[in-house]
């Protein structure tokens, strides 16, 4: 792991050790801008220093920097990115023998913090830039936990100007968040709900982050929920190709997708895309707000790209075999282009704070929780089958994403379970099987407990309407 402008301070007694944990691989803890800037933060205040530990360094348990044992920081900082990133984190702190105190933030902790509680001393929700001191020193900060249940938002002004620039996810690049949050629809996303209101940097203020790191890499990495969705997206493409960067965006929209951009993009390799569903009908129970045609169009377009990645999601509500035969036939299509295809395919896992909610896990209301979890298995299995045939297909166990589920839509009993492996066996025997099924309208949530600034009414609407689109009775 090479990184060509580390923040090194140097550790002198009077600094208090503060240990910066993303509980997982560095290669994508390295593209995380929020941990960097609280890693900058810390450092730039004269009584802490801050130090990162990444699953796959030491196993977490030693700091990148000095090589510092976890156990000799006073205070562990974590960021939960990915459910099944609070199992490393309680691995570490139990083999690191961590005694100091210990909070934990991220987009797990902010879609719902409940799952956690019995495992940190503090959690956080929302955003943390220019309160970091405050959280590490127990002000009674907005997000944080337990004196605050309303998540923090920031205003999205200045970035960072200098960042540890490293081969992360994108390759050797300069990452750059063009904005946070969404202004789509999506029923199923959580980054729109958790990140809102959509919020863009300026052009100009894009531009100068490249330029003041231009010596450290020729590419540029543009982060953003929905990139194209920016105001200026073109403006910002052409700005950056006229310095000499090579850009790559997080992902593209393929309504927004047209012949100027496709040539901007010229050095892009793969097209992203995510049609979520197979047919019309089940793209508008999930709002993605594309058709097919705009699909097949960004396809046509994207003539210099290899490859062609695609996202599907299945166990959606209202779905049936002729809405997978959709996915698959779609899938052909694509393929028939001449393209390389490939094909991620995974169970909804419905969130906290999406319209979709309400829904059990497999998508089907009428179903109890073993059927529903037999009959997913019998979906992937057959997708699998007719997928492999066309495309290199990625699919994740249906245990797997269960078990999401729980982490994301439980309460506080959730962190008793976290002390071994939490298994879809020992879920469907336990009191946890009741986030994995069908949610009724007079019963609260865990998480209803947090002020997010929307309104629950807005959602139930939402999931209304869905639910008459897919056809689907609610018991
Ligand atoms: S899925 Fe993408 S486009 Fe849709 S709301 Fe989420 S971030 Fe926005």
């Amino acid at each position: 792991m090479k990184e060509f402008n580390p923040f090194l301070k140097k550790f002198s007694k009077k600094h208090r050790r503060v240990a910066v944990v993303y509980p997982n691989r560095y290669v994508g803890g390295i593209t995380n801008l929020g941990l960097q800037r609280i890693y900058f933060e810390i450092n730039s205040n004269e009584d802490y220093i801050a130090e990162r530990f990444y699953t796959d360094v030491f196993e977490g348990l030693r700091s990148v920097e000095s090589g510092a044992y976890i156990n000799n920081f006073f205070i562990a900082l974590f960021s939960l990115q990915y459910e099944e990133d609070i199992f490393n984190a309680v691995k570490i702190l139990k083999k690191g023998k961590f005694r100091g105190k210990t909070i934990a933030g991220g987009a797990c902790v902010i879609q719902n913090p409940f799952p956690f509680v019995g495992i940190f001393d503090r959690l956080f929700i929302g955003e943390v830039e220019n309160a970091v001191t405050d959280v590490i020193e127990d002000r009674h900060v907005e997000g944080l936990m337990p004196y605050s249940m309303k998540r923090r938002v920031v205003e999205l002004d200045s970035e960072m100007r200098a960042q540890i620039v490293s081969d992360n996810a994108y390759g050797r690049s300069i990452l750059i968040e063009i904005g946070r949050g969404c202004p789509r629809g999506c029923r199923f996303c959580i980054v729109r709900q958790i990140y809102s209101p959509a919020r863009w940097r300026s052009a100009d203020e894009i531009v100068s982050i490249a330029e003041a790191n231009r010596d450290l890499a020729e590419k540029v990495a543009i982060i953003s929920p929905s990139p194209t969705d920016h105001p200026e997206f073109k403006d910002v493409l052409h700005r950056l190709k006229d310095l000499g960067f090579h850009v790559s965006p997080s992902s593209l929209r393929a309504d927004k997708f047209d012949e100027e951009m496709a040539e901007l993009l010229s050095d892009v390799r793969t097209l992203t895309l995510a049609p979520e569903a197979g047919s019309e009908k089940l793209r508008e129970v999930v709002n993605k707000g594309i058709d097919e045609e705009d699909i097949l169009s960004a396809v046509e377009i994207a003539k210099d790209v290899e490859r062609i990645k695609l996202y599907f999601m299945f166990g959606l509500p209202g779905e049936s075999y002729d809405d997978l035969n959709e996915i698959i036939r779609l899938v052909e299509k694509i393929k028939n282009t001449g393209k390389r295809v490939s094909v991620s395919i995974n169970p909804l896992v419905p969130k906290p704070h999406t319209p979709f909610q309400w829904l059990p896990y497999g998508g089907d209301p009428s179903k109890n929780v073993l059927d529903s979890i037999e009959e997913m298995r019998r979906k992937r299995k057959y997708l699998i089958s007719k997928l492999r045939k066309i495309a290199d297909v990625d699919v994740e166990s249906i245990e797997k994403f269960a078990i999401q589920t729980v982490l994301s839509r439980g309460d506080e009993r959730v962190g008793k379970y976290l002390d071994r492996k939490l298994t879809l066996s020992r879920i469907i025997k336990s009191e946890l099987a009741e986030f994995l099924d069908h949610h009724p309208f007079d019963r609260e949530f865990p998480w209803d407990r947090i002020n997010m600034g929307y309104r629950k009414s807005r959602l139930r609407r939402e999931f209304e309407k869905a639910m008459e689109t897919a056809e689907v009775e609610l018991p």
